[in-house]
């Protein structure tokens, strides 16, 4: 019988992705003879041209990773899509723009500014921009489109599964490897690899009694934080009421809070404006002005509500901060 046919890829992202799959380790080894990775080009000297020899559909599991942000990005995602069965959002960059989705926050021309002109490392090159097309000697040279923002890979492409994280857990990754191979198939358009609760519901730090309120908020590194409280009631912001659960808890388990990483639970829309909606729900405010002094303290309101899931929010058609 022949091997299913697997594919990944790294489009706009960090490559964490990527290393988590590595990081299966003899699992990955014994996935490997029970399966033909056909792409992969992080770790094989794969060409965008193999693919584009395959017949449609030929493929039958792509493991996208990353946003989309140039032209290249989108032109794969459209290329892989085409030659898939299934298409995954593998990690919180395809799933929902992730941590390169908050530049959406500024206009093009001020990143390209920052990155090329303004930077402080930049030595005797500030001022050199890339272009989209070089003449030279032996031909026309030319770069990918730097798009106006980033994209989540269900705004590009039909996407049939959303696995999140950043990265996804390895044993989530393990598992639901696994359950494919096992002719498990879920749901399209379901969510794999997670759970349909919160970290809330899953994390075992004492609450403190009902009504505790907090009259500021503060960031990790200022305070030592009590291992066994909740964040949140020692005026942390955590995540955790906003966050998808099936991660393990890892950071939170290194007594550090929850950032977000696997996206919103089950019902819920806009992570941002649901962790907004449990921070209001415990600040000590009696009138508006205490709710402004006390909402003043959040460093970084965009970046801590929206870490992961700017270009997938309610926000994500604003023009720029
Ligand atoms: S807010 Fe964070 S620390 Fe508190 S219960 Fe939820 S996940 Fe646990
Ligand atoms: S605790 Fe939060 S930030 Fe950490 S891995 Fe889990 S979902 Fe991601």
């Amino acid at each position: 019988m022949a091997k299913p046919k697997l594919a990944f890829y790294w489009a706009a992202s960090c490559g964490g992705c990527e290393i988590t799959i590595t990081e299966l380790g003899m699992q990955l080894a014994a996935v490997g003879k029970l399966v033909d990775i056909v792409f992969w080009p992080c770790i094989m000297d794969f060409k965008y041209s193999d693919v584009e020899s395959m017949a449609d559909g030929e493929i039958d599991v792509c493991f996208f990773n990353g946003g989309i942000r140039t032209s290249e990005n989108e032109h794969i995602a459209k290329l892989l899509r085409q030659k898939s069965k299934l298409m995954v959002a593998f990690g919180a960059c395809a799933h929902e723009g992730g941590i390169p989705g908050l530049a959406n926050y500024y206009d093009p021309e001020s990143i390209l500014e920052r990155v090329y002109d303004t930077s402080p490392s930049l030595d005797e090159s500030a001022g050199t921009r890339p272009v989209p097309s070089t003449q030279m000697p032996e031909g026309e040279i030319t770069l990918p489109t730097f798009y106006d923002r980033v994209k989540t890979l269900a705004q590009t492409v039909q996407v049939d599964y959303y696995m999140p994280g950043c990265p996804p857990v390895v044993d989530q990754v393990g598992a639901v490897f696994g359950a494919l191979l096992e002719g498990k198939i879920p749901e399209p358009g379901a969510v794999i690899g997670a759970d349909a609760k919160t970290n809330c519901d899953v994390c075992t730090r004492k609450k403190g009694p009902t009504g505790t309120r907090v009259k500021a908020f503060t960031r990790p590194h200022l305070i030592e934080a009590d291992p066994e409280i909740c964040f949140l009631e020692q005026g942390l912001i955590c995540a955790g009421p906003a966050t998808r659960a099936g991660c393990g808890l890892p950071c939170i388990n290194g007594n550090m809070p929850c950032r977000g990483c696997y996206g919103p639970p089950d019902g819920v829309t806009d992570q941002g404006a649901k962790l907004l909606s449990a921070l209001a729900a415990i600040i000590d405010a009696e009138t508006p002005e205490d709710v402004q002094r006390i909402m003043d303290t959040v460093v970084d309101p965009v970046g801590t509500y929206y870490r992961f899931n700017l270009s997938d929010s309610i926000l994500s058609e604003l023009k720029y901060g």
